[in-house]
């Protein structure tokens, strides 16, 4: 009898996320939530440990011949900071493990942890441990992170309730204008080596790309405002794709309107003009743009509907199966998840 072999890009990633999940139960009284949100939640007293781990893997994640490590070290934290932001919480420590080739120097290393730093003292976070191993091909990246929040005020995926108004910070859709102009940069260096970098007109992309930030400036003001999101979570994927996941996990529909989705004039141009891609499909199916996204009650609505950075782009319905974006001429559009998704196949 052959033994029987599924090919993981059939499954998806988010699939072989499911199948994992459903083999694995938890046992600790302090385990109050496992997998299936943006970190898992530990029982401590009258507040909540929030955990959650990242891991960035060279040619996959990162291409070092137009990422500087520093930039490189300070995202292996962030990416790590928002998904504690996602849960409403504040990051505290973060332990930090690396796979390291022999092309790596001592100097290479010291540029990635002056990275690691200043993230570390952007956001108050303490770096406590990691490990070090060898690597046979390339860099890798892995950073846990620890938060806390007080045990009544973790905020889930699965909270949102009919009528809530769906909120997003910033802007969408720059990191992978970011990331498409980087590449652009690479292939025409590589087919003239003369060639002088050109990215004068796109440092905000660029910039949303190299070094994002973690929206924790968000969850300290909602904080002072007396507002706790009823669901959460952050923009890695795309907005399409959170958006699902907010609907699947709290059995809602979800109504967005094209005119309301966040994105910045020189994004939008730089996608339309320079690209010809769409930016409405950039802010959709983009990723990395680590703002959040989130919804919350009516009547909280007021005391954040001036606020610059927070934008309404929708709200929330009883049909969990009806995930609709408003064209803005009118068109209702089912809202499809093509973020990125490792392991699937395209
Ligand atoms: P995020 O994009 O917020 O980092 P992911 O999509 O990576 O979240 O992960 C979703 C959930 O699945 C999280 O709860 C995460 O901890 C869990 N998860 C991801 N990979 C694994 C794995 N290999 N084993 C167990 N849990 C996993
Ligand atoms: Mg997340």
């Amino acid at each position: 009898m052959t033994e029987k072999r599924s090919e993981i890009s059939q499954l998806g990633e988010f699939g072989l996320i499911e199948r994992i999940k459903g083999n694995v139960q938890l046992g600790n009284k302090t385990s109050l939530f496992g997998i299936g949100d943006d970190a898992a939640v530990i029982g401590a007293g009258d507040e909540s440990i929030l955990l959650c781990t990242d891991m960035l893997t060279e040619g996959v994640h990162f291409d070092l011949s137009y990422t500087p490590l520093q930039h490189l070290g300070y995202k292996a934290v962030v990416v790590n900071v928002s998904d504690i932001a996602a849960m409403n919480g504040r990051p505290e420590q973060i332990v930090v493990s690396l796979g390291l080739s022999n092309r790596f120097s001592v100097e290479a290393v010291d540029m990635l942890y002056e990275g690691i730093r200043a993230a570390c003292k952007n956001y108050n976070v303490d770096l406590v441990g990691g490990d070090t191993t060898s690597s046979a091909s390339g860099l890798v990246i892995s950073i846990a992170a620890l938060g806390r929040v007080n045990k009544n005020k973790v905020t889930y995926r699965s909270g949102a309730k009919v009528n809530d108004i769906v909120c997003v910070t910033g802007d969408l859709g720059g990191a992978y204008i970011g990331l498409q102009i980087l590449e652009r940069n690479k292939q025409e260096f590589l087919a003239n080596p003369e060639m002088k970098p050109q990215l004068e007109n796109f440092e905000y992309m660029v910039g949303r790309q190299l070094k994002p930030e973690a929206r924790m400036d968000i969850v300290f003001e909602l904080a002072e405002l007396g507002i706790q999101p009823t669901a959460m979570i952050d923009i890695s994927d795309g907005l399409a794709s959170e958006l699902l996941h907010i609907s699947k996990n709290s059995g809602v529909g979800i109504k967005i309107f094209e005119d309301k989705i966040p994105i910045d004039s020189k994004v939008y141009e730089t996608a339309a003009i320079e690209l010809n891609i769409d930016p409405v499909t950039c802010a959709l199916n983009g990723g990395e743009d680590y703002e959040l996204l989130f919804t919350i009650n009516q009547s909280d609505f007021e005391k954040i509907k001036n606020h610059q950075d927070i934008h309404f782009i929708g709200h929330v319905h009883d049909n969990a199966r009806q995930n609709l974006l408003i064209t803005k001429q009118g068109t209702p559009i089912p809202i499809q998840a093509q973020g990125w998704n490792h392991f699937r196949e395209t």
